[in-house]
């Protein structure tokens, strides 16, 4: 008789989304009539650009006649996206990536999932708390954190990085080494960021002792500030001890169309000098059969003049969005950061309330939903996370309602 994958019955309780979805739909149930708004999920709500939509028209074109189709996609994606990556997000950034070191996927979250494959199953990881959740369940479901426990909600085997107010967000050197140090900046949920002298101690650290950073870049597109860096390759040593992964979801608003990235350079090797480059493109070459010629031909178009003015003037309108919930949380008197460099705003659950004592009170008096930060790890409780996302005019309405509560 089979038996399955033991590392999943370690699994905590059901994932955080499912969670939020089951809640609001049982209110919706009860309360047909109450019109609903979320700022929950981050998932974008404008349309993709016009620029975009037309180098997909034309691709689909395309795959129409005979000399123009395309089958499968090469294996790390094709030239013209990977260039175009190279140099607009490395290049233009004064880092020095080659194309050979890029490889072209379906989004952050499979990449982000997948990267621990190619390390041992005894390498410890680190890990920010409150955290997106994807690093620290795939690596439980690799068998590689260790025992769960329900009371403090921790791994036994994995490092966590507290990220309160107190540090302001950001996470601070472990005492215990790491193998893998998990990295997000700008960060969800917290929308924090870390400037580039803060950045260059990771790299540092990381070079010194033989670990290997995951920078997840998802959010770069949303940095505002000067000193904040949009790639770890902006610091020098990165590419002997960083894999950078980064997403069209959120920069051009790909979430239904899927395209992103992972960079593992070709200075990247273990203690043993083996090379992690050869071995992701092993693994991708053998697990993974290209993103779709059609979408990165869109990912192309995201950095088309036309394209790079159009998603710009998307992520202003959802920053303007950003700037009117954290205005109108401080008005109403909640304790609030992020927000600026992020599409993410996370608040202090107000009265000593729990994250979700928050969130039902949120539901039931403003009929808004939001994230319990609680959701993302311990370091997360009493923290709710509002996103950007929405529209303006359901954004402007949610804080009415909470500005009325
Ligand atoms: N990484 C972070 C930090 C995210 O917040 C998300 C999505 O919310 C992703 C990765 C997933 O990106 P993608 O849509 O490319 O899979």
């Amino acid at each position: 008789m089979f038996k399955i994958n033991e590392n999943y019955l370690k699994l905590p309780g059901s994932y955080l989304f499912s969670t939020i979805g089951k809640k609001v739909n049982a209110y919706k149930e009860a309360n047909p009539d109450k019109e609903i708004i979320s700022l929950g999920i981050g998932d974008v709500t404008q349309p993709l650009a016009p620029a975009i939509i037309d180098s997909l028209h034309k691709a689909v074109d395309e795959m129409a006649a005979r000399e123009t189709f395309h089958g499968y996609a090469p294996d790390l994606g094709y030239e013209f996206l990977r260039s175009a990556i190279a140099k607009n997000d490395y290049a233009a950034r004064g880092a020095d990536i080659a194309i050979d070191e890029i490889f072209v996927s379906d989004g952050a979250k499979c990449d982000s999932g997948n990267i621990q494959e190619i390390f041992s199953i005894n390498n410890k990881i680190a890990v920010c708390d409150p955290v997106y959740p994807v690093y620290v369940d795939t690596n439980a479901m690799a068998g590689r954190t260790g025992i769960y426990n329900k009371e403090t909600e921790l791994w036994s085997d994995v490092i966590y990085m507290p990220c309160k107010a107190e540090n302001g967000f950001a996470p601070e050197l472990p005492e215990e080494t790491p193998d893998i140090i998990y990295l997000c900046f700008p960060n969800n949920p917290t929308g924090a960021t870390i400037k580039k002298p803060q950045l260059q101690e990771w790299v540092d650290y990381a070079n010194k002792t033989g670990a290997v950073i995951i920078y997840d870049a998802a959010y770069e597109a949303y940095i505002s500030e000067e000193d904040v860096p949009h790639t770890i390759y902006e610091c020098e040593g990165a590419k002997t001890c960083a894999i950078e992964l980064n997403s069209f979801s959120k920069n051009a608003g790909f979430t239904g169309t899927r395209l992103g990235y992972a960079v593992v350079p070709k200075a990247l090797k273990d203690s043993d000098g083996n090379s992690l480059n050869a071995l992701w493109a092993r693994r991708h070459g053998t697990k993974f059969n290209g993103a779709p010629y059609i979408i990165q031909r869109a990912g192309e178009a995201v950095y088309s003049e036309e394209g790079k003015k159009q998603t710009k003037e998307q992520i202003a309108y959802y920053m303007n969005n950003a700037g009117i919930i954290k205005e109108g949380l401080k008005e109403a008197g909640f304790t609030v950061s992020g927000g600026v460099n992020a599409p993410y705003i996370w608040l202090t659950a107000p009265d000593g309330m729990t994250s979700w004592e928050f969130f039902d009170y949120l539901l039931a008096n403003a009929n808004v939903v939001g994230t319990p930060g609680s959701g993302f790890g311990p370091s997360g409780e009493g923290y709710f996370r509002l996103t950007a996302f929405g529209t303006y005019e359901n954004t402007i309405e949610a804080l009415k309602r909470i500005k009325e509560l």
